[in-house]
């Protein structure tokens, strides 16, 4: 099947152990049995819309150990394309992340591999058939830039998830079909939600957690209201989820407002379910839902 769908951006092994309390420095607490997630927000990305159907690739690296290995096994089974995940010779990246019984995470990243995901990689890209370029920031700034201008340059539509909060080139935004933030990153970058086009992206999309999406375009802001769920038990990547399905229904074809009406459903049903890409839903419980 054709790759319609790029996702550049990082994988991670993802370390989680409970504990008690955080220690302090130089103090040591045990903690409970650790659990490791296929993470990063790239391969979240790319795994949600993998699971709705898109024929995406991820781009990014790995390193040759044993997470490198599980992670790519786990992207493979997901149906996320994994010829351009290259082995670095550095570590798989790493979230090490600790959660105390009040539910709160502290979490370490050793970005590892992801920092190898270079230019001369977006350089060796084919945009034969891709309909859009999906990239978030865990990897090089500059090279999310180059990939940016490079698949518009091709006629590649390109979605940018801008979190955290980067500062980019303005002829690059300038390139953006649509940038995603969440309400707290939009406002660090533009007094009003309108004023984020005046970056120079063609359409913004500021996700509102449980309030939803705004879809802000020169013809003015379209609310998208959330779905509601009957218990909400983990949002961990629930922002990747909304990014990934959107992606996939704009490469699929659909307008921004009803990629994003599929996209809160997707997002909606990642938070009713642990961990991030566990919990992404497949087309036909996405379907379900009406
Ligand atoms: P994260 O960093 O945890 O991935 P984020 O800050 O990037 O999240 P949010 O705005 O928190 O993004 O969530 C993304 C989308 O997920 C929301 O726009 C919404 O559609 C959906 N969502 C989040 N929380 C809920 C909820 N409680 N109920 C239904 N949908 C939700």
């Amino acid at each position: 099947m054709t790759t319609t769908l790029l996702v550049l951006g990082s994988a991670n092994a993802d370390l989680v152990v409970e504990v008690g309390r955080r220690p302090a420095g130089g103090e040591t607490v045990l903690g409970g049995d650790t659990v490791v997630l296929p993470g990063g927000k790239g391969a979240n990305t790319a795994v949600a819309a993998a699971r709705v159907g898109a024929s995406v690739s991820l781009v990014g690296a790995l390193g040759g150990d044993g997470y490198g290995s599980l992670l790519r096994e786990s992207l493979e089974s997901s149906g996320v394309g994994v010829e351009l995940v290259k082995t670095s010779s550095r570590p798989t990246g790493i979230a090490y992340i600790t959660v105390t019984p009040d539910g709160e995470n502290s979490i370490v990243v050793s970005p590892g591999a992801n920092t190898d995901v270079s230019a001369s990689d977006v350089d060796a890209l084919s945009f034969d058939g891709v309909q859009v370029l999906t990239c978030s920031l865990e990897v090089p700034l500059e090279t999310v830039v180059h990939a940016i201008d490079a698949a518009a340059a091709a006629g590649v539509r390109t979605v940018l998830n801008l979190s955290p909060v980067a500062e980019l080139p303005a002829d690059t935004l300038a390139r953006l079909t649509v940038l995603i933030v969440n309400e707290h990153e939009a406002a660090q970058l533009a007094p009003t939600w309108q004023d984020l086009l005046k970056l120079g992206p063609k359409a913004a999309i500021v996700t509102l957690g449980s309030r939803g999406v705004a879809v802000v375009a020169q013809a003015g802001t379209v609310e998208v209201p959330a779905v509601e769920v009957d218990e909400v038990v983990d949002t961990t990547g629930a922002g990747d989820a909304f990014a990934g399905a959107l992606s996939a229904r704009l490469a699929a074809g659909d307008t921004l407002p009803n990629a994003a009406r599929y996209a809160v459903k997707v997002a909606a049903l990642s938070v009713t379910k642990s961990g991030a890409q566990p919990s992404y839903p497949t087309e036909a419980e996405v379907s379900a839902l009406g």
